[in-house]
């Protein structure tokens, strides 16, 4: 079984991909966190990350494993544990930037269906094109958005958790800006994917969208979908 996550920054895909790998005992795949291992490649290589020729080569070179539980996902460039150097504000903006160029994406797309299709009970993906490009006849098409200032303050939230300085001004601005980049850049712009369920979370607890989409998947699991 393959389901598909997709929805700009802060709309809680992560977590709510986590608990449905979980729940279904299927691999968890973040792949902003491959776009995010890439910019951090970049920066490290002292790269402009306007260079697009420079992160393809990069993106093509550089060697991204995920590994781990859901719960306690492990990001690897290289051989070398990136997990916390990719959540910076400064990596999430390359991130967005890299992810605009197609040589980038087509690595990354390629790397991410290896990965998807490695797992023999199926996966959870979450992104920004894995409905649209990367698996259009998931099993399960998922788009889970929530008007911006919820989705800052959620990020702003996790972020003061995490010991990050910053204000919630700040949030929102990066998250526009990001949102801006992803519904705009020419290749795998951010959309709806065909038949997907959407799911504006703004108003929702967790506990509340978990269960919208379980109850969605268990109207129409696929047949030899793994047991729960
Ligand atoms: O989801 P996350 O914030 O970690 O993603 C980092 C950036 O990577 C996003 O801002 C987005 O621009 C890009 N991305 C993408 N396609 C994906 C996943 C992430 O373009 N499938």
């Amino acid at each position: 079984m393959i389901i598909a996550i997709d929805g700009p920054s802060g709309a809680g895909k992560s977590t709510l991909g986590k608990m449905l790998a979980k729940k279904y005992g299927l691999l968890y795949i973040d792949t902003g966190a491959m776009y995010r291992a890439v910019a951090l490649a970049a920066a490290m290589n002292g790269s402009n990350p306007e260079d697009a020729e420079a992160a393809a080569n990069i993106a093509e070179n550089c060697r991204i494993e995920l590994q781990g539980e859901p719960d306690n996902l492990r990001v690897y460039l290289d051989g070398r544990d990136v997990t916390e150097k990719i959540r910076t504000r400064e990596i999430a903006r390359l991130a967005s930037i890299v992810s605009t160029y197609s040589d980038v994406r087509r690595r990354m797309v390629e790397l991410q269906r290896e990965i998807g299709r490695s797992s023999p009970s199926g996966c959870v993906l979450e992104g920004r094109d894995i409905g649209t490009v990367v698996f259009p006849d998931a099993d399960f098409k998922f788009f889970l958005t929530a008007k911006p200032e919820a989705r800052a303050r959620r990020r702003y939230r996790e972020d003061i958790a995490r010991g990050i300085s910053v204000t919630y001004e700040e949030t929102l601005a990066e998250i526009n800006a990001r949102d801006a980049r992803d519904v705009s850049r020419k290749d795998s712009p951010l959309s709806i994917p065909d038949n997907a369920i959407v799911l504006d979370t703004s108003d929702m607890s967790l506990e509340e969208v978990f269960e919208t989409m379980v109850a969605k998947i268990e109207e129409n699991k696929p047949l030899g979908a793994a047991k729960i």
